[in-house]
This record gives structure tokens, sequence and C-alpha cells, in this order.
């Protein structure tokens, strides 16, 4: 499998890291290994001293498919999650400047956090799921799915222009404002609507 990642989709995080706003979406990829093994910490990685947290809504793809109208996105996903998409700040800025891939600073081992799974069923509306991340108890992020640029239809249909969609696959659906930095031995915890999604220490 796969994991696909939408940056930008929000104004307010666009804004906050004074990115330009883009004009189709900004995707990039994390191997299988970034995932967070289950009961596993978030490991802080030596190689870096800021470390960012993004909490993001996730789609779990079920079918094979490429090219895909996004009148039919809805067919290839059944399952929402929510996840982290950690990043280290310094890399990436350092490696933004100069011009060069960002994977060093997105992919990297432990870089993904996955909760758990919820049949889209649950909900009302995707286009209206209020989300949010604590930080030791307190609301350190929280978004609406409509504020993103590209909902998860379009992105959907974006994304598997260059992808071929694998069942299996996950798409990270960008984050908004509010990402900070990471320090050691902090709890973060996921909600959708209140439900809860994930927990986790860093450590
Ligand atoms: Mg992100």
């Amino acid at each position: 499998m796969k994991i696909i990642c939408i940056g930008r989709n929000y104004d307010d995080h666009i804004d906050e890291l004074k990115n330009k706003r883009p004009t189709s979406p900004v995707i990039f990829l994390k191997p299988e290994t970034a995932i967070i093994l289950k009961k596993h910490p978030f490991f802080i990685p030596d190689y870096s001293n800021e470390i960012h947290y993004e909490v993001e809504v996730l789609i779990k793809i079920k079918k094979l498919g490429k090219s895909i109208d996004s009148k039919f996105s809805h067919t290839y996903y059944d399952e929402i999650g929510l996840g982290i998409d950690f990043t280290a700040r310094d890399l990436q800025s350092e490696l933004k400047k100069n011009g060069l891939p960002w994977e060093k600073s997105k992919a990297f081992d432990g870089s993904a956090l996955i909760g758990k799974w919820v049949n889209k069923n649950e909900f009302n509306d995707l286009n209206n799921l209020i989300f949010s991340l604590h930080k030791n108890g307190k609301s350190v992020q929280s978004g609406n799915t409509f504020n993103m640029l590209w909902s998860i239809d379009e992105l959907i249909s974006e994304v598997s222009k260059f992808f071929t969609l694998k069942i299996g696959d996950v798409i990270f659906t960008g984050t908004p404002s509010g990402v900070g930095k990471v320090n050691e031995n902090d709890l973060f915890e996921g909600f959708i609507n209140e439900k809860q999604f994930f927990s986790i220490k860093s450590k």
C-alpha cells in the first residue's frame, strides 16, 4: 500500500506557513514504513529539532482505480479516519528553500499516524466533518472539511490521474491551521465530531 498526502488544502494553514495558494492540489507520498505500529508512541527522530503535528482526515481506498471521474469517487471508499502527518519542519524549510524534494522531512519512519476507521455512512455529510487535535488535553487544531480547497471526491479524482489507487491505499487530505511543535511526553488525541479516533504519546 501507499500513502498519498495532500499539502495546502486549507487556506488558514496556507497563511500560517506563508505558502502560496496552489492552483492544483499539492501531492506527496509516504511509504508504508512511515506508519506508526499499533500502540507504539511517536519517537521524535534525532535529526530534527522541530517536529510538527498536522491532524488530517483520512480516506481508505477500497477499489482499484485510475483517472477516476470525481462523480464516481464515492464508490472508491467506505471508510473515514483521522491521523497525524508528522513533519520535520526544520528539514522541510531547508529542503523547500533549496528546491529539493520533501521526503526526508515528510516520509521518514513513524511519520504517519493512522487512527481507527469508521464507515462513512456514520456521518451525515463528509463535506462538513468537524475534527480536532488535542495536545495534553487542550485543543490545538480544529477544522471542518467544508473548508478544504479540494473536497475528498475531487482529491481522489486528481490523485488518480497520476497514481493508480489500490485497495488499502490511504489519502491524507491536508491539515487546517494550528500546527505546532511536538515535545517529549506530549499526549495527542484526535476527534471527528467529538468521537475519538486516536490517542498517542511522543517519546
Ligand atoms: Mg500535512
